[in-house]
């Protein structure tokens, strides 16, 4: 890379305008809660999201970029290199959010991949691959679930059609609401479903502590963890409160709570790098004075590193079974997804830019799901994160602070150079 060429288009980086930008997007779809917090709905397919868009689009054309849309809706702004026949380097994320989310999770990566363009053109930097900044369709799963389908279809993980029956809430198809999204912007050029680019990089907030907790700048994303989602059904019989005598009972609570106590020990982890969430628990007949026949309990599973995340998780059946009293347990995987490790490609790039600009950087696996992952088996993917107050997010007081914003941007900026070459 030319030495002289990162510094003009990293100091071009302007947080202002990066900030401008995530406030104006806030406002398609925000609101604000009882407690004075600014949150985002914006589902995806949505007229809102197409406002968003649109209002992306201008910014990206006003600063040289040509935009195209693929059939999955992935909106595409690029910015061409001196070598168009190269794959670019891509770098983007999502513009949909959760129901009742906050103003950075997602548009943030987006607006920091448009800012990149924004300070190629002003410090006059042309790379030799072109760079091409990606608003994945769906990520967030809030109107269609799962998620990801917009990154899933351009990567071939699943074929685009595999979701074309998901529904939301009124009934609507996925692929009505794609086709609707389609004919609102059939002046937009269109381009093919897919490609191997160079290499891939979002940028995300954290969604968690550490960086802020570390006085962190930068994270530097070494992989994703993998997690693994159980729905487990314990099943006994109901009995009236006040005259079955406990001995005689079959409570299913009791042994819901037993195997949830079972499960806490099975996932112990004194170093606290592995997640376990029994985050719903639901029981039949539910009045408060009859022993329940049954209760269902979820489990959400998760962990870095591909040994743990199978032994514990195929130990998960044994323990349910074991910790039982009275009633019978079935336990149903719903969801698995193991481990993804960037590799060094990308997370090098990242941390040699941190580090050039001296900005305090970790490595850090990321707990959330991102499309970043559906990116691996196509091209050397990273992440960037950047710290968020008390990492809440999927929420109205999800926060980063605009220098936080900036610095992601700035690294961004320069490991874009990196790999795309000058
Ligand atoms: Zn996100």
């Amino acid at each position: 890379m030319d030495g002289g060429t990162a510094p003009n288009a990293v100091a071009a980086v302007s947080e202002g305008r990066l900030w401008d930008r995530l406030m104006a997007m806030a406002r398609i779809g925000g609101f604000t809660t009882e407690e004075g917090d600014q949150g985002v709905n914006r589902p995806c397919l949505s007229a809102l999201d197409r406002e968003a868009r649109r209002l992306l689009i201008g910014w990206a054309q006003a600063a040289g970029a040509s935009v195209s849309v693929d059939p999955a809706a992935n909106l595409f702004l690029r910015w061409e290199g001196t070598d168009p026949s190269l794959p670019p380097v891509l770098t983007g994320s999502h513009m949909d959010s959760q129901p009742h989310g906050g103003r950075f999770d997602g548009i943030y990566g987006v607006l920091a991949g448009l800012e990149a363009i924004e300070a190629l053109a002003a410090a006059g930097v042309r790379p030799k691959r072109a760079i091409e900044v990606v608003a994945w369709t769906n990520e967030e799963g809030g109107r269609f679930a799962p998620g990801c389908t917009g990154s899933m279809s351009f990567t071939g993980f699943k074929p685009m059609s595999a979701f074309d029956d998901i529904t939301d809430v009124e009934g609507i198809r996925y692929a009505d609401a794609l086709a609707e999204q389609h004919a609102e912007e059939a002046d937009l050029p269109r381009r093919p479903l897919g490609y191997r680019p160079h290499a891939f990089i979002e940028a995300h907030i954290e969604q968690g502590p550490r960086l802020e907790a570390e006085g962190q700048e930068i994270g530097v994303v070494t992989g994703i963890q993998g997690s693994r989602w159980f729905t487990v059904t314990v099943e006994g019989r109901t009995d009236h409160a006040g005259t079955a005598p406990l001995s005689l009972r079959r409570d299913a609570v009791q042994d819901a709570v037993r195997a949830i106590a079972a499960l806490n020990v099975l996932m112990h982890d004194p170093s606290d790098v592995l997640r376990f969430t029994v985050g719903s628990i639901t029981t039949e007949p539910g009045t408060s004075n009859t022993v329940a026949r049954k209760v269902v309990f979820t489990i959400d599973f998760r962990h870095p590193d591909e040994g743990v995340v199978r032994a514990r998780g195929d130990a998960i059946p044994g323990v349910v079974q074991a910790a039982l009293k009275t009633c019978t347990a079935r336990v149903h995987e719903r969801f698995t997804a193991m481990p993804v490790d960037f590799g060094p490609t990308v997370p090098e790039a990242v941390a040699r830019a941190a580090a050039a600009q001296g900005l305090k950087a970790i490595r850090l696996p990321s707990g959330a799901f991102h499309d970043a992952q559906f990116l691996v088996p196509v091209c050397p993917t990273g992440m960037i994160f950047i710290p968020c107050r008390a990492g809440v997010s999927h929420h109205p007081s999800e926060y980063a602070e605009p220098v936080a914003c900036a610095n992601g941007a700035r690294v961004l900026t320069q490991a874009l150079l990196d790999l795309a070459g000058t």
